[in-house]
């Protein structure tokens, strides 16, 4: 057996070792830690959704309705008529055909790529991707190959290079630690002229980017023909939990037939889909939460310029202060949590080694003072270093 313990030790000397805060009461602007009150500016519940009283109501009345488990997989008895509901509506608001429900992103990734690509094939990633998206290229038995961040052309070199093997390319629609978008014209273009299959991630631009929030396909325009597989999880803006493939007739059958993580899963109890019903409604009702949101982006973005703190090219509610190396990225952290501000330090292997980092999120849920309360403590907490 290995020495676990040595090998936690390592990692807490390296500032690498992570821990957990308890929250009590539900997830918002401001959280609650051992009886104190945090502003956050850490979670993915972009439009303030996740506490929303009708995505609760709707939750309770789902429970009423359909119970709490689902029973058994979705090819057994556990696919209910609040699954199928959601499943309609998604394709419908996303313009596909059809799509599917998993239980969670990295199950969706896993899934498709594991269900389309086989030994023999080649996939490409942007090297930044989610995490699942990699696992996904690497258990699906392909060859994988990623590329550096955004470089469509080194891309292209290695698509020319690739024979007649099938092609995947695979990437994040908005990066999930720098906010920025994937290149995506590009990727359109290469994937056709390189006859590839393209599937883009989209957990960070669905319910937010485009004019009706419904993800990054929408704000460039895109539709099954560019981009054939989309998958978009229901656990970020939406506030609630899961994630869906979208797309034609026949990938959506294929992965029925085909993705283990579909086939051999408890479905998610239905009470889940009811609810997301009730925040896709308020994703089309509330569009003042993307206004908000983005308002609050730019407020963000001119303070902290006018500060010189180091942001990024980040038109998304992904807002990363790049540090360096973990200890400083730690420090930061911990000082701010200290006077009742909640960020998280990412380091790697989560980013790469020498972009620890601060991933300060925005919410629409967050008014404007705390936007200026956040700005204030980073300014005096970076001068305080410098
Ligand atoms: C969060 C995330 C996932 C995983 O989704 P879950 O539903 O949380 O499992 C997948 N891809 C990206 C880009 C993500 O940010």
């Amino acid at each position: 057996m290995r020495d676990l313990a040595a090998d936690l030790e390592r990692q807490a000397t390296l500032n690498l070792y992570r821990t957990r805060n308890i929250i009590d009461g539900p997830q918002g602007p401001a959280v609650i830690i051992d009886n104190r009150r945090y502003l956050s500016f850490c979670s993915n519940d972009y439009l303030g959704l996740a506490n929303h009283p009708k995505i609760v109501a709707a939750l309770q009345q789902g429970a009423v309705k359909y119970g709490v488990g689902s029973g058994a997989s979705h090819l057994i008895s556990g696919h209910s008529r609040a699954h199928h509901q959601l499943e309609e509506r998604l394709a419908e608001l996303t313009g596909r055909p059809r799509s599917l429900l998993f239980s969670t992103g990295y199950m969706a990734n896993l899934g498709v790529l594991s269900a389309l690509a086989r030994r023999g094939d080649i996939i490409f990633e942007d090297r930044l991707n989610h995490a699942s998206l990699i696992d996904a290229g690497l258990l699906s038995g392909a060859q994988l190959q990623r590329y550096p961040h955004g470089d469509t052309e080194a891309l292209m070199g290695r698509l020319a290079g690739a024979g007649k093997r099938l092609r995947f390319i695979a990437s994040d629609g908005v990066f999930s630690m720098d906010g920025d978008l994937a290149p995506l014209p590009r990727l359109v273009d290469l994937a056709q002229q390189y006859d590839a299959c393209l599937m883009i991630d989209d957990a960070h631009g669905f319910g937010v980017m485009g004019i009706h929030g419904r993800g990054t396909l929408e704000h460039y325009n895109y539709g099954v023909m560019e981009v054939p597989v989309l998958v978009c999880t229901l656990g970020k803006a939406l506030g609630v939990f899961g994630a869906f493939v979208a797309g034609n007739e026949a990938l959506i059958e294929t992965l029925i037939q085909h993705a283990r993580t579909y086939v051999y899963t408890t479905a998610l109890p239905p009470a889940v889909a009811f609810a997301t019903m009730a925040s896709l409604e308020l994703l089309e009702q509330e569009s003042w939460r993307r206004k908000q949101l983005f308002n609050l982006v730019k407020q963000f973005r001119d303070g902290a310029s006018q500060l010189g703190l180091p942001i990024r090219s980040s038109m998304t509610p992904i807002q990363p202060l790049i540090v360096g190396d973990s200890e400083t990225a730690l420090d930061i952290s911990r000082t701010l949590h200290n006077q009742g501000i909640l960020i998280s330090a990412i380091r790697p292997p989560t980013v790469p080694e020498g972009s620890a980092r601060l991933r300060i999120t925005l919410s629409a849920g967050h008014t404007q003072s705390d936007i200026e309360q956040l700005l204030d403590a980073l300014n005096k907490v970076m001068k305080e270093r410098s």
